[in-house]
């Protein structure tokens, strides 16, 4: 298999599975999840990876990656609970969020989970009370208006602040072990990396000369899945990010935060045309999938999603793609050329995986899409070799 090429369904595959399951479906490649682990693993061999577990919360996804010794990037008292339920020890959990709820720090001392990150002096305070022993990182804020989803508009302490912020976690007998960063998401070049490994450096300095010894550095998540009209080479990405830590940081442990990256490509939707109807010389098409749902994505990760109807012949239209509930909102994409579609036609939506079930409610009283393994099915439905392995962008 090469290293470039991710899951995606043949029709045969998709027709097998849609007359057997219904649409909409959700088909989790586990393979494709350790796949794209061991990537990582691969051109960042320092790197302890913490698998940020709001991209994509689904059960098997956290198994496998438990099982390939992962430690994991929570938020919540829930992501800490589910993982705890699952035998995952609190020592391989960093509770990420820089602004935590007292149930979360609850959750915390209930699971043994110790290090955090903090980006403010009242967050100082709260760690102090509930937890006392624990390990921090100072999250800082890395400005990057190229990120896809620029998380820095929310979170980080400013590099001016960080050291008196430091010196004060040391003074209330927190632990103050290093630094973190996310350079925002689905980021495509390293130079925002770099650009931040050079804050950091500065950073790691300036503290050493207060009598401040940093240990760790956690360069957050970011790391981009193939898109429609992007380009990018990762491997590329990931062996100048791993130069750059080899020379500024030999003897800092390194951690990461990889979401998107671990899940995006893991999972493809297939779902059907519901109703096909024309307004104002443009046709509509409402899916049985919807912004409710997994197309969530389109709004709460601003997501351009690939939509492949697998139809032959040249014609293509300029129409408009809705869901299936009764809110106007529920329209996913406006103007994007396609074949023309009738009731009953399967389309398959590659690279589902991140932000997308994650946030997909059961509005209007629509079901969440089912999931199935593809590991599990894939005999089943096909006793020949289904997936085509598709070319990324
Ligand atoms: C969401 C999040 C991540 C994951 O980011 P991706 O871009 O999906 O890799 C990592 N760390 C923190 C603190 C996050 O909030």
């Amino acid at each position: 298999m090469r290293r470039d090429k991710h899951f995606q369904l043949s029709r045969e595959a998709v027709e097998k599975l849609a007359s057997q399951y219904g649409t909409p479906l959700l088909v989790l490649s586990l393979e494709e999840v350790k796949k794209n682990y061991q990537v990582l693993k691969k051109y960042m061999p320092r790197v302890r990876i913490h698998y940020a577990i709001k991209a994509n919360p689904h059960p098997e996804i956290l198994r496998v990656m438990a099982d390939m010794g992962s430690c994991f990037d929570v938020a919540s008292d829930g992501e800490i609970r589910t993982l705890n339920a699952m035998g995952v020890e609190g020592g391989r959990m960093i509770y990420a969020n820089p602004v935590k709820l007292g149930v979360g720090l609850e959750a915390c001392r209930d699971c043994g989970v110790t290090k955090m990150t903090f980006d403010s002096a009242s967050e100082i305070e709260k760690i102090k009370k509930q937890c006392p022993d624990a390990t921090v990182l100072l999250r800082l804020r890395i400005d990057n208006s190229s990120a896809h989803v620029d998380l820095n508009k929310k979170f980080g302490a400013a590099r001016e602040n960080a050291l008196a912020l430091m010196l004060q976690a040391k003074q209330a007998g927190l632990d103050i072990a290093g630094v973190a960063f996310h350079v925002g998401s689905q980021t495509v070049s390293s130079d925002p990396y770099l650009h931040a490994l050079d804050i950091a450096r500065g950073l790691f300095d300036e503290a050493e000369a207060a009598g401040l010894h940093l240990r760790i550095l956690d360069i957050g998540g970011g790391f981009p899945i193939p898109e429609p009209k992007v380009k990018f080479n990762l491997p590329e990405m990931l062996k100048q990010i791993s130069a750059r830590l080899n020379e500024d940081f030999p003897e800092t442990e390194i951690w990461a935060e990889p979401g998107r990256y671990i899940c995006g490509t893991a999972v493809n939707l297939i779902t059907s045309v519901i109703g096909v109807t024309e307004r104002g010389g443009q046709p509509w098409y409402f899916l049985d999938e919807g912004l409710y749902g997994t197309f969530s994505g389109v709004i709460f990760d601003q997501w351009d999603f690939k939509l492949l109807s697998f139809k032959e012949g040249d014609e293509r239209v300029a129409a408009t793609f809705a869901g299936p509930s009764c809110d106007s909102l529920d329209i996913m994409f406006r103007g994007r050329m396609t074949a023309p579609l009738e009731v009953g036609d399967l389309l398959l939506v590659p690279a589902c995986g991140a932000y997308t079930s994650a946030s997909a409610t059961t509005f209007n009283g629509f079901s969440k899409a089912r999931f199935v393994v593809w590991e599990e099915v894939k005999e089943e439905v096909m006793p020949v070799a289904a997936e085509i392995l598709a070319p990324a962008v």
